[in-house]
Formats: structure tokens, sequence, C-alpha cells
């Protein structure tokens, strides 16, 4: 940054700052904009986007981060509309896999696992139990659920183990769950968590089936969607500024970055809660809201993807779609873009199992991960021409993959209180949205919320 540009970022007083160039703040920026605020973003990175970027490998385009769009997810699809971007349905034609506690393959045609008649009974049994959990939970409210306290002191474990003795039941409920969205192991974040994630998405019928939650991508990838509102925002977003401190009084909050202070009436820290703790705030947060963010963490997935010379097993019926409770890669698909000659598999390493292979060097790695898509599609998926790891948990200014929840008994005890402005500031992400929680329609949602409630706060409030 020039002298000329510090002096000017120093003098000029906003609206509105916004910390955080992810779609939340970009969204929340870019609303205040519209309504005519004097609005600057500060974004720590040196680009724009957050948990969403795209990259070029060996010639190809892969989604490092979020892609995926469902039909629930109005807000993210007004504004893709908005925004002008379309998407296109992700490859489904052809049968399913699944990978039993054996190691062996089973092809399955529609939603039903090729399991056991009982088996899938009790599957379809807890799914009802859980759909009808989840409709009676309103999403931006979970801890009003009517059983909100006694799910929210229960592991997801331990209501799963009480529901049924079907182990094969149990373990395929669990991985929708826990590897599949929370990137927890299921002992590790509560019932009424589980609950929020299916009320999330409208149901928990809609988390298991593959169809509807992994429905569409955008041309051009996701991040489009941070890149076009960061181009309609223009020099407002400045990058590579990262905000250590914010002081606020009664009519205002004074930001550093890099030593320059900004003034605003109103700040947005648009933020995971677990990285409003990186920035010093005076006077600092009330305690509660402190202890709030202190029980919410990053789950944690590996996002691997394999590019071959050809979709070779569309070749034999298959859709690319898999799923192994108990394997390295516990789900798999077609992830080849819609224009793209070669063909492009996705799978996802969670948790315990994201531990294990974030131990190893890189070799061994992706040998192992290899290994485990071969369990699906044989030996031919051992030789991609590209290979691609998502990073996630090494970035400091992310930290983990997908997103944050919290821990057991704190949704209750601290839910509210992350969405509790304290003077001038206001906190958001998509790991506190109802609807999208954890996802990007999430983020637009309560990025245009804290947009909302800024403008009618008024200025200088
Ligand atoms: C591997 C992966 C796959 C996913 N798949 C999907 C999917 O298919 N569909 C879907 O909808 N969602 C998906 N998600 C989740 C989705 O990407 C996130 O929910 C969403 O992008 C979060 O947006 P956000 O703006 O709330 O937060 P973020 O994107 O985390 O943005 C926060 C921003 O703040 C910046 N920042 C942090 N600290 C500071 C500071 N002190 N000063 C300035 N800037 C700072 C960060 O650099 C970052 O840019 C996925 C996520 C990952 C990681």
């Amino acid at each position: 940054m020039s002298t000329n540009e510090e002096h000017e970022m120093a003098a000029h007083t906003h609206d509105t700052i916004i910390v955080g160039a992810g779609v939340t703040g970009l969204t929340a920026a870019w609303r205040l904009t519209e309504s005519g605020q004097d609005v600057v973003v500060l974004e720590a990175r040196d680009r724009v986007g957050g948990r969403l970027r795209s990259e070029d490998h060996n010639g190809s385009p892969f989604e490092i981060g979020g892609q995926w769009v469902s039909p629930d997810q109005d807000a993210l699809i007004d504004l893709l509309a908005e925004l002008g971007l379309e998407t296109y349905a992700r490859h489904r034609s052809g049968d399913s896999l699944y990978v039993d506690r054996a190691g062996e393959a089973h092809r399955f045609a529609g939603e039903d696992l090729p399991v056991g008649e009982l088996t899938a009974k009790e599957i379809d049994r807890v799914i009802g139990v859980l759909d009808a959990l989840a409709a009676q939970m309103e999403p931006d409210r979970p801890w009003e659920h009517p059983q909100a306290a006694e799910l929210d002191r229960t592991t997801f474990a331990q209501w799963l183990d009480a529901q049924t003795d079907d182990v094969e039941a149990r373990d395929n409920i669990a991985l929708y769950l826990g590897p599949a969205m929370l990137t927890k192991p299921t002992y590790a974040f509560s019932a009424l968590t589980a609950v929020l994630m299916a009320a999330s998405a409208g149901s928990f019928s809609h988390l298991v089936d593959a169809d509807f939650i992994l429905d569409r991508r955008v041309v051009g990838g996701l991040a489009s969607v941070p890149a076009e509102l960061a181009a309609r925002l223009g020099d407002r977003v400045r990058l590579g500024a990262d905000v250590t401190h914010v002081e606020w009084d009664a009519s205002g909050a004074t930001v550093t970055v890099d030593g320059v202070q900004l003034r605003a009436a109103h700040v947005v820290l648009a933020l995971p809660p677990t990285h409003v703790r990186r920035i010093r705030i005076t006077p600092e947060l009330p305690a509660e809201l402190r202890h709030a963010r202190e029980h919410q963490s990053f789950g944690l997935v590996i996002k691997v993807q394999a590019e071959y010379d050809t979709p070779f097993w569309r070749e034999a019926g298959l859709s690319g779609t898999g799923f192994a409770p108990y394997g390295l890669v516990h789900e798999v698909y077609d992830n080849t873009p819609a224009d793209a000659a070669t063909g492009t598999l996705v799978g996802f390493v969670s948790d315990l199992s994201a531990d294990d292979l974030g131990r190893l060097g890189d070799e061994e790695r992706r040998a192992r991960v290899l290994a485990s898509l071969a369990s699906y599609f044989g030996e031919r998926a051992l030789a991609p021409r590209t290979y691609v790891e998502s990073d996630w948990q090494h970035q400091e200014l992310t930290g983990g993959a997908y997103a944050t929840s919290f821990d057991v008994g704190s949704l209750t005890r601290y839910g509210a209180a992350l969405h509790t402005p304290v003077g001038p500031i206001r906190f958001g992400s998509s790991d506190v949205a109802g609807l999208g929680f954890q996802h990007v329609d999430g983020a637009v949602r309560v990025g245009g919320r804290l947009a909302r409630e800024i403008l009618a706060a008024g200025e200088g409030a």
C-alpha cells in the first residue's frame, strides 16, 4: 500500500466497514452499497471468496471449496440470477455404488442403499424420526425446539444408539450427518445440532438425497459469486487487509489494519465465530459473547479430486456416485465440468480419517486416497492425470472445512449469543445461519439480514 493510499484510508470515514470478503461480507456490502451507503470491505487474503476458490491444475478448472447448489437454497438461487450466473446439473445418470464393511462394491439404482431388508427398513424409520424432529424446528431459533434441552445434551452418537440396534442402519445415518455434513465424529456434536443441519436444508430426507442436496453447479464455479459481487463493489474491496483491532464507542468504531485507522458508524465482522477471536476488540466483548465463540469449532474434511482422461465409469453404466461408510473416501461423485472431455471424481475424507491422512507424506496420502477410489471403481481409478487435494486445514484464515459448529450442550446455551450485536459491531457468517446453515445460501441470507439491520438502525447508531 502506498503512503498516499494510507493517508486516504486514514482520512476517510465510512458508513459501514465490512471485515471479510467471503459471501457473507460481500453480500452485506453490496446490499448496503445499493442502498446508497459508503462501504469499505477489508479482506486479509490476497483474494475474495473465503471458502470459495477455483484453481486450474494441469489445464483444467477445479473447485477447491464450496461448489454445489440445491433447490431449497432460494437466497443463493436468486443471487445467481441477479448476478447473471448460470448453473448446470451434476452428472448423475447410471447406477450408484455402495462399498460394504468387507470392502465389496455393490451397484444400486435410486436412493435405497443395497443393504438387508431389515436394515433398509430401519434406515427409513430413523429418517422418518429425524424428519419429524426437523419439522418441529424453526432453523433461525433451534434453541426453541420443543425438545431442545434434551437433544442438545445428547450426543448424536448416543441418540442413534437409542434409536436402533441395527449397526449398519446406524452407521449409514451417522455417515450423512457426521462425515458428510458436520465433518465431526458423531460423538462430538449434539442431536440438536444434527436436527438443525436437517432443518436448515428443509428436512433430513433432503440431506440423504444426493440428487437433491448436490443438485447443480455454477458455470465457471461457485467462486464466481464472490468474484461478481467484488467486481460490482470495485475499489471498495481492499485485499491484504488483515484487521487486528476494532475499538468502539457509542458513535461508531475505529478499525485498525496495517497500522492504519478507518472509522465507520457500523462494523460487520463477516467471519466464522472462531476468527472473531483473532481481532482485539476494545472495550472487550461481554464474557458471555466471548464464551459463546469458544464453544464453536471447525470440522475437518479433505476434499480430493482425481481427473482421468475419460469419465471411464460412465462406460460401465455408473453415475460416479458412491458411498462407503467404512471406507477412507466415504462418499464420491462425478465432478466433471459440463464442457470437459476428461472425467473427474470428487471424494471426501472426514474427521478422524482426515486426521490420519493428514499425518502422511504427499505420496502416501495420494496412494491411500486413490486406493479408496479403486474400491469403488476398480484399478483404473489408480491412474489419474491430475490429483488435487483441498488444503483448508492449513490456512489460518479458515482452519478447517466445511464450517464451524457448537460442541455438545452449547447450541441452547450460546446459540442466540452469536447473533447479539455489541455497540456498532455486528457478527455473521454461514456458520450462524438458520436456513442454509454452513452453506453459501446461509452466507447470502446472513449477509442480507445484517445489511437490513444496519439500514434499519440508521447512520450513526
Ligand atoms: C471444502 C469445502 C466444500 C464446501 N462445499 C460446499 C458446497 O458444495 N455448497 C455450499 O453451499 N457450501 C459449501 N461449503 C461451505 C461454504 O463454502 C461456506 O459456508 C461459505 O463459503 C462461507 O462464507 P462466509 O462468507 O460466511 O465465510 P468465509 O468464506 O470463511 O469468509 C470469511 C472471510 O474473512 C476473511 N478474514 C478472516 N479474518 C479476517 C481479518 N481479521 N481481517 C480481514 N479478513 C479476515 C477470510 O480470509 C475470509 O475471506 C464448503 C466449504 C468447504 C471448505
